[in-house]
């Protein structure tokens, strides 16, 4: 049977239509399980109804019409059991319900399966016989794999075809992209000029072409001078960077270099800058690192803004009347920065990562933004749209009641970003008079998030590889001490922490790949840089000649899980600073040796913290990895990421116990992973005695505002009253209500 079933695996998911994938199943079931009829039927939340769905053996035309209630039927007590009912003779079960349009009066026996996708049924899958049998083992066992890949394929058909239907309604899933809740109407946007429009041509005139390119190029540098402007002058004034990124492309010689020389041999400016642009998007869309291959999109977004520009003379600005909800396959950062920020209420796209530009600028201006979707969106023009930038959802024409709802949440929080707008230049201190450090993460973002942040204390991770990541090479000792050194004077008086570089794993450089099988355990962070001295040699130096009068800077090293890394790492500090104090031009006493730290994150470190004190200045906690590590889970796995749990017992006592000896041995502390920005997970910490605590930009204000709400000595009972009970949703709901008291349950949903 085991062939059987292959081939009925192969053929169903090899159909692009549901429907017909479907009728394909229950016709090859049939035959293959030797029954006398094969069912689907479909759950359909809106009728609270399943419907059937394709049949081999009941009447056809009942197909799309016939359905059973929720709670009633073999059917529906499946679905709500979620699990396998085998029934030698069906009609004398007591949920047993007759179809009458089905015609299923001769089966008697009867066995079926929920068909379950990530824990939501979807429907059930059921085989009948005119024979009174109980079903075998191997039957039963068939049945259940049949209806696991089912699930697979409805999941994604349904995702994927829902669309087509002028009057769908219901949710898409795609990326939390940037946070917030916004409802409105959708306005499709599409390029007027598209890269794969145009048909390479030649002309014998490339003086003229080098010309025409030369006006496209001022148009649209003009185009991004002006945007950087308006952006100056906006509440997002540090995404400026971003437009520059874009100016260094067109201004970039190699770049430009190759459409000049396709134009000399012969091609038109629009087919050289065609050639050149596709060829760069294929480079970038192969790099394994997820913020280059973003790239990809800031090439074809320029490409075609060239292009415009050369086919199109006379295109305008984007005028548009009412607020939308912009939607398009793929959003750069110059078209959002094309509309009018009180025109625009929220993101939609189907390309795009957390770290593509428009992404990051969609977090910088505070406009929500779901990506990431993968639809094409031409019939959600003018629909109804609720962006829910917490979870990711985009839900298309919702019902009433849904939308009430979402107005009651948008209201919320616009009360509470007005609040927290409040606290910008207050302290951030507890209501009983504990001061309270809020430092800055930064780096993802490069230059974009290092802004005169006054609301923070400094910044507290600067994640170093970040720059390295955007280069094609690695940085020479003066390019990063020129990066750092902008950094550290930006923040001068304010301490800046620096963490050494944490390539391996997830971040990798295009032009240092590590291919291994198990990433995440393998050759990472610091293990890499002391395998590598003369480029942990080159960024300690680097560090520390940026540094020379400036006297804000730590080091930071990253996924230590040994004492010996450490004192290797010290070693190499020492000499950096030998070297670099040494140095004719840099005077006596110039450079502060700094302090050096390293990131609790590797869970060994744990044990090891009565050795590791003696050590290192300071430890701050990278709950991230902690957490990925304690509980192996992928912090980046979106099939395990509900087990994924900053606040599971186990991370609970690892931190208490880092809080614990950071005291006992006089340790500054400080959390620097994503659990220090969540509303809950800062009121435990506080309660666990925590005090500084390094987050993303836009967490800042909501976690100050939050802090000058709590009292130490409230949260430290909460703390115990929390601990006291079994479950983790029972653990959070005491701090949820403490937050709720205080007005501030709306932020809970960020946390969800
Ligand atoms: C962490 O692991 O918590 C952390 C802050 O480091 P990163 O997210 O850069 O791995
Ligand atoms: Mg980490």
């Amino acid at each position: 049977m085991l062939k059987e079933l292959r081939e009925i695996v192969e053929r169903v998911t090899a159909s692009s239509d549901l429907n017909e994938a479907m009728s394909e199943l229950v016709r090859q079931t049939r035959d293959a399980m030797q029954v006398d009829c094969c069912s689907i039927y479909l759950r359909r939340d809106l009728d609270q109804a399943y419907l059937l769905a394709a049949t081999d053996g009941l009447a056809p035309e009942a197909v799309g019409h016939a359905q059973i209630p929720f709670g009633e039927g073999i059917v529906g007590l499946i679905g709500e059991k979620e699990e396998l009912i085998n029934l030698a003779d069906a009609q004398h079960h007591p949920s047993f319900k007759y179809l009458p349009e089905a015609q299923e009066d001769a089966f008697k026996s009867f066995l079926g399966s929920p068909i379950i996708h990530q824990r939501k049924t979807l429907g059930v899958l059921v085989v009948q016989q005119k024979q009174v049998r109980l079903f075998e083992e191997k039957e039963e066992s068939f049945l259940v794999t049949l209806a696991s890949q089912l699930a697979t394929v409805i999941a994604h058909a349904e995702a994927k075809g829902n669309l087509k239907s002028p009057n769908w309604h219901g949710v898409l899933r795609g990326l939390a992209g940037s946070p917030g809740v916004a409802i409105g109407k959708a306005w499709v946007w599409q390029p007027r000029v598209e890269l794969g429009q145009v048909k390479p041509r030649k002309a014998d005139d490339p003086q003229q072409q080098q010309a025409r390119l030369d006006k496209a190029l001022r148009q649209v540098d003009e185009e991004l001078d002006s945007m950087a402007l308006r952006f100056k002058e906006s509440a997002a004034g540090e995404s400026v960077a971003i437009f520059e990124v874009y100016q260094y492309i067109l201004k970039d010689p190699v770049f430009m270099g190759l459409i000049r020389e396709d134009i000399e041999r012969g091609w038109t400016a629009g087919s050289a800058i065609k050639r050149v642009c596709e060829k760069q998007i294929a480079q970038f869309t192969a790099m394994s690192d997820p913020y280059l291959r973003e790239r990809a999109a800031d090439v074809r977004d320029l490409g075609q803004r060239l292009l415009t520009r050369l086919i199109h003379e006379d295109d305008g600005p984007l005028a548009l009347s009412e607020p939308v909800i912009l939607v398009a396959d793929e959003i750069s950062a110059p078209l959002i920065a094309e509309i009018p920020r009180d025109k625009l209420k929220a993101l939609v796209a189907a390309k795009g990562s957390i770290n593509s530009h428009a992404t990051i600028l969609a977090r910088a201006m505070g406009i929500p933004a779901v990506i990431g979707i993968d639809h094409s969106f031409e019939l959600l023009e003018d629909k109804t749209l609720i962006v829910d930038g917490y979870s990711g959802e985009l839900l298309v024409e919702p019902i009433t009641s849904v939308l009430r709802e979402y107005k009651r949440l948008v209201a919320e929080e616009e009360q509470m970003s007005e609040l927290f707008a409040t606290v910008r230049q207050e302290r951030s201190e507890t209501q009983d008079g504990v001061k309270i450090s809020l430092l800055l993460n930064a780096g993802l973002s490069a230059d974009t998030e290092i802004a005169m942040n006054d609301a923070a204390d400094g910044v507290g991770l600067f994640r170093t590889e970040i720059p390295f990541m955007m280069r094609d090479r690695f940085p020479s000792e003066l390019e990063q001490a020129a990066n750092y050194r902008r950094i550290l004077t930006s923040y001068t008086g304010k301490p800046v922490c620096m963490r050494t570089l944490d390539v391996g794993g997830d971040k990798q450089l295009p032009y240092f790949p590590i291919v291994e099988e198990n990433p995440f355990l393998g050759w990472r962070g610091i293990r890499l840089t002391l395998d590598h001295p003369e480029i942990f040699l080159v960024q300690l130096k680097a560090m520390l000649r940026a540094s020379e009068g400036i006297d804000n800077l730590s080091v930071m090293l990253p996924m230590v899980g040994n004492l010996d890394e450490v004192r290797a790492a010290r070693r190499l500090l020492d000499r950096a600073w030998r070297e670099v104090s040494a140095e004719p031009g840099i005077a006596p006493d110039g450079i502060r040796y700094p302090s050096l730290g390293v990131m609790i994150e590797v869970p060994s470190l744990l044990y090891q913290l009565p050795e590791l004190a003696p050590l290192v200045d300071f430890w701050s906690v990278g709950t991230n990895d902690l957490t990925q590590y304690l509980l192996a889970v992928d912090r980046n796995n979106g099939r395990v990421a509900d087990i994924y749990d900053a606040l599971h017992p186990a991370v609970l006592r690892a931190l208490q116990q880092i809080i614990d000896h950071s005291r006992l041995y006089a340790k500054p502390v400080s959390i620097c992973g994503e659990l220090a920005g969540e509303p809950i997970g800062v009121l435990v910490l506080l309660a666990m005695g925590y005090r500084r605590f390094s987050m993303n930009n836009s967490n800042i204000m909501r976690i100050k505002y939050i802090v000058r709400q709590s009292r130490i000595d409230e949260l430290q009972k909460v703390l115990q009253e929390a601990l006291s009970h079994k479950h983790t949703g029972a653990f959070k709901g005491v701090f949820g209500r403490y937050l709720e008291e205080r007005g501030l349950g709306g932020l809970l949903r960020a946390g969800n």
